[in-house]
């Protein structure tokens, strides 16, 4: 049975030329489809729309229940003989794969712009991401999983070792803004650990994630321990996260807090990476061109589609104008278009849905008195969901984008008079995801940044500095989120972690040639040696 999930219509788009390409062809999709898991119960299909130009890419299973029992099971035998497996080889995998990906650019650029709309630019900072990712976790897996000595209850009689077991079967549930990236580089860690992923791609991208799949099986990863079932979240979420060890969630605030309660149910641990409002301070030492730079990078990068893309933007009043100014031209200069070059500096969003949500905060906004300084109009004649970037001035708290996530290319700026108002209007939001501080004094902005009650705070940056440290958890703060990406804390929240304790000599309770009060002096004096002793904890 064929479900009838339709393109989101706008009837004056006028048919356009096909979007196959050398990289990516009706065959290259159905072949990908296939790799979804199927019970063999259920056979009925979605077809997944290209925003472009609302083009037909392909149909995908519409998996239900049934099939995501059949990945579950597949994944528990998988994942037995997948821990077992040396992590120098486990890392060997990530390693081909790091290449494999950065090989195959062009046919994933081309899969991320079909079904997301994007630009080819935004599009490569998820190769890149993944990429990267891949060369972390290869280099710093083999250290963080090793098993590592602790200090003992008693010295030199407990010897005790930490050990890091994978958690299991890791269910993973991805948003459409940044599909290869949110879909791929959170299963990396997981994957690397030990663990068995099931990855439940967004209905629109999920021909992006099917492709990371092919690459990650062409790298040697054994069959099953990485699967993807296709759907929607409703029908797929419940039973995915009831069978899973872990739960990595990345979408909205609204659905992470549905699938955290589901997560809550079952008692298995849960990383949600949420929504944001994030802010850029512009302080009056900032170097107003570049920052002007920034916020256009920081505002509309992939159409503004980014969590950690900011949509509220404070301005030291003594630079205010200079600022704006710069900044509209710059918005103005952007170039816009679906073409699959790197020239084009912003593309389309992805559905109806969006655009909507976009128009409907604009009308909003303006109709109680906000002034729109550029934009403000969609761009059907570039698409059917293109939004020009706009920039709003005078936006006050009963306007809806004053506090919701409009996730479009949409930014209100705001004046500020002191570098206090200025922190506490960025921290003035129920999220606490990204924000950025610009000014020529890089000491005083990371003391400013250190104000902010945000997961990440980039100085005289967009976000690519901070989400671009491997090194450094990310993640969000308040309502964006639970949990950390990247870092040692990337990986390791994708274990168990376990104490095993050897005692020798001696065990830990009273002798029996010590009445009570004698060995409590006794343990006590230790105490107080202990304190001193060098080494000891
Ligand atoms: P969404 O919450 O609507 O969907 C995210 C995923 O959850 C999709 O795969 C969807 O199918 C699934 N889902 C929906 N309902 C579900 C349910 N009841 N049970 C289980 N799964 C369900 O979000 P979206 O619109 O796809 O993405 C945009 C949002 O994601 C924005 O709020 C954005 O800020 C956020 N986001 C956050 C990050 C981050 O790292 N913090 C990154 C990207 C996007």
């Amino acid at each position: 049975m064929e479900v009838a999930l339709k393109p989101e219509t706008k009837s004056e788009v006028r048919p356009q030329k096909s979007l196959w390409t050398a990289h990516m062809t009706a065959q290259t999709l159905l072949d990908l489809s296939h790799r979804v898991v199927r019970s063999g119960r259920n056979h009925e299909t979605f077809m997944v729309h290209s925003p472009i130009n609302q083009q037909e890419l392909g149909r995908l299973p519409l998996c239900g229940r049934a099939d995501v029992e059949e990945a579950l099971h597949r994944a528990k035998l998988a994942q037995r003989g997948w821990e077992n497996v040396p992590v120098k080889e486990r890392v060997a995998v990530l390693s081909r794969y790091h290449d494999l990906v950065l090989a195959h650019k062009e046919a994933l650029l081309d899969v991320m712009q079909l079904e997301t709309g994007k630009a080819r630019i935004h599009a490569f900072e998820e190769i890149f991401d993944v990429a990267l990712n891949a060369r972390y976790y290869a280099n710093v897996a083999p250290d963080l999983l090793a098993p590592s000595a602790r200090n003992g209850a008693i010295p030199f009689i407990t010897e005790t070792t930490e050990y890091h077991h994978p958690v299991g079967v890791v269910g993973i549930i991805a948003p459409w803004n940044y599909p290869l990236t949110l879909a791929i580089s959170d299963a990396i860690p997981a994957i690397v650990a030990g663990n068995a992923v099931i990855l439940k791609p967004a209905e629109q991208t999920s021909f992006t994630a099917l492709l990371g799949l092919e690459l990650l099986i062409k790298a040697g990863l054994p069959t099953d321990v990485f699967q993807v079932v296709t759907g929607t979240g409703p029908d797929i979420g419940p039973t995915l996260i009831s069978g899973s060890d872990f739960l990595m969630f990345t979408g909205s605030t609204a659905t992470g807090r549905k699938v955290a309660a589901q997560a809550g149910e079952y008692l298995i641990k849960c990383s949600m990476e949420l929504g944001g409002k994030n802010p850029m301070l512009v302080m009056e030492d900032a170097d107003v061109a570049a920052a002007a730079n920034g916020a256009v990078r920081g505002s509309f990068g992939n159409a503004g589609q980014l969590c950690i893309s900011f949509e509220r933007i404070y301005v030291a009043r003594s630079i205010y104008n200079d600022f704006k100014k710069a900044f509209i031209q710059k918005t103005e200069a952007l170039r816009l278009g679906t073409d699959f070059n790197h020239e084009v500096e912003m593309g389309s969003l992805i559905s109806q849905m969006q655009l909507g949500k976009v128009q409907a905060h604009i009308e909003d906004a303006v109709q109680k008195g906000a002034t729109v300084l550029t934009g403000g109009k969609a761009r059907t004649d570039l698409g059917p969901y293109f939004y020009a970037p706009t920039i709003l001035e005078g936006v006050t708290p009963e306007m809806q984008l004053f506090r919701e996530e409009t996730f479009g290319p949409v930014v209100a700026l705001y004046p500020f008079d002191t570098e206090q108002e200025a922190v506490d209007l960025a921290n003035d939001t129920v999220y606490g995801l990204n924000a950025a501080v610009w000014s020529r004094n890089t000491s005083r902005a990371a003391g400013i940044a250190r104000r902010i009650k945000a997961g990440t705070v980039n100085v005289n940056e967009t976000y690519g500095a901070a989400w671009a440290s491997l090194d450094a958890p990310m993640g969000g703060m308040k309502l964006s989120g639970i949990g950390r990406r990247h870092g040692a804390e990337g990986l390791l929240k994708y274990t168990e972690s376990q104490t095993v304790a050897i005692q020798r000599l001696t065990p830990i309770a009273k002798p029996d040639f010590l009445s009570g009060s004698q060995f409590a002096d006794v343990m006590t004096m230790a105490a107080k040696v202990f304190k001193w002793l060098p080494g000891i904890k």
